[in-house]
């Protein structure tokens, strides 16, 4: 088993992730491509991963799809829902986390993990924009910037500009009048943080917040959301550099999983 590589492809709404596996341990190659699904980005993440690995499809014991486009990736062994893989890989980036904060292009999810990352409870928004990576990136486009710039905008404010509308497209005008009365993009930045950390936090009450928490998803790559969910819930966010390859970790994992059970 030791030896076994699995695959896990995240074909995610904005992104496509993949991560080989080896023991179901080892990380021996991932890859990121900012396409989701319905594009090139899954098969181009999958063969980024193989070459920086060295290595070709059929060295993989299986490959386990998940995310939101998991069900149009051709040639998966197993298709997981985001959840199960989600916990799995929140686990095993980070063992100690009871509460998972994760949100990603389209989606936000808060769960409740128990022993060996067992999903015990969770709460999702997929209903609506607000307090997705999709919120941010249509308020990054109105202020003519890239998600990846927001971050340091937001660590530069001297102050905020509070958005009141939580809906989407009514956020979006208000930032538009804001920037129409002169207002600081980077104050304006700081208040469509706070915008959806408070969001994000009342998911988390509703589910019951209990420490450690651990954020996952794309969005964990800025530090301005997970400073300002910090701040909403009182308590520190760990976040591991991989954050956004949780879900593609989670689904490797549950392809080992699957192996030993057939050994
Ligand atoms: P999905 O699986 O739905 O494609 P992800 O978990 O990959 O979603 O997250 C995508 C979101 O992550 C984007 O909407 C964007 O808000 C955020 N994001 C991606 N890259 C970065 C970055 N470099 N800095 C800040 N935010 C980012």
């Amino acid at each position: 088993m030791a030896d076994i590589l699995t695959m896990g492809m995240d074909v995610g709404s904005t992104t496509s992730k993949c991560l080989i596996l080896r023991g179901g341990k080892d990380i021996a190659a991932s890859a990121l491509i900012p396409a989701g699904t319905g594009t090139s980005g899954p098969r181009r993440a999958l063969e980024e991963a193989l070459e920086k690995a060295g290595l070709k499809r059929e060295d993989m014991v299986c490959v386990t799809a998940t995310g939101y486009g998991r069900a149009t990736f051709p040639g998966a062994d197993y298709t997981v829902s985001e959840l199960s893989c989600h916990a799995l890989g929140a686990h095993a980036l980070d063992g100690e986390a009871k509460t998972v904060i994760d949100i990603g292009g389209q989606d936000a999810k808060a769960l409740c993990l128990g022993p060996e990352g067992k999903l015990l409870r969770f709460l999702m928004n997929d209903k609506c924009a607000a307090g997705t990576g999709r919120f941010l990136e249509v308020m990054a486009r109105v202020l003519e910037k890239d998600v990846s710039d927001l971050a340091e905008m937001d660590a530069l404010a001297a102050g905020m500009t509070p958005i009141s509308s939580t809906c989407t497209v009514f956020a979006e005008s208000e930032v538009i009048s804001q920037l129409a009365k002169g207002a600081d993009l980077c104050d304006l930045v700081k208040g469509i943080h706070r915008s959806v950390a408070v969001r994000t936090a009342s998911l988390m009450h509703r589910l019951g917040v209990e420490a450690p928490v651990a954020m996952t998803g794309g969005v964990a790559r800025n530090a301005g959301v997970v400073r300002a969910l910090e701040k909403e819930l009182g308590t520190p966010i760990r976040v591991s550099p991989l954050a956004q390859l949780a879900g593609a970790l989670g689904a490797a994992i549950y392809g080992w999983r699957k192996q030993g059970e057939r050994e």
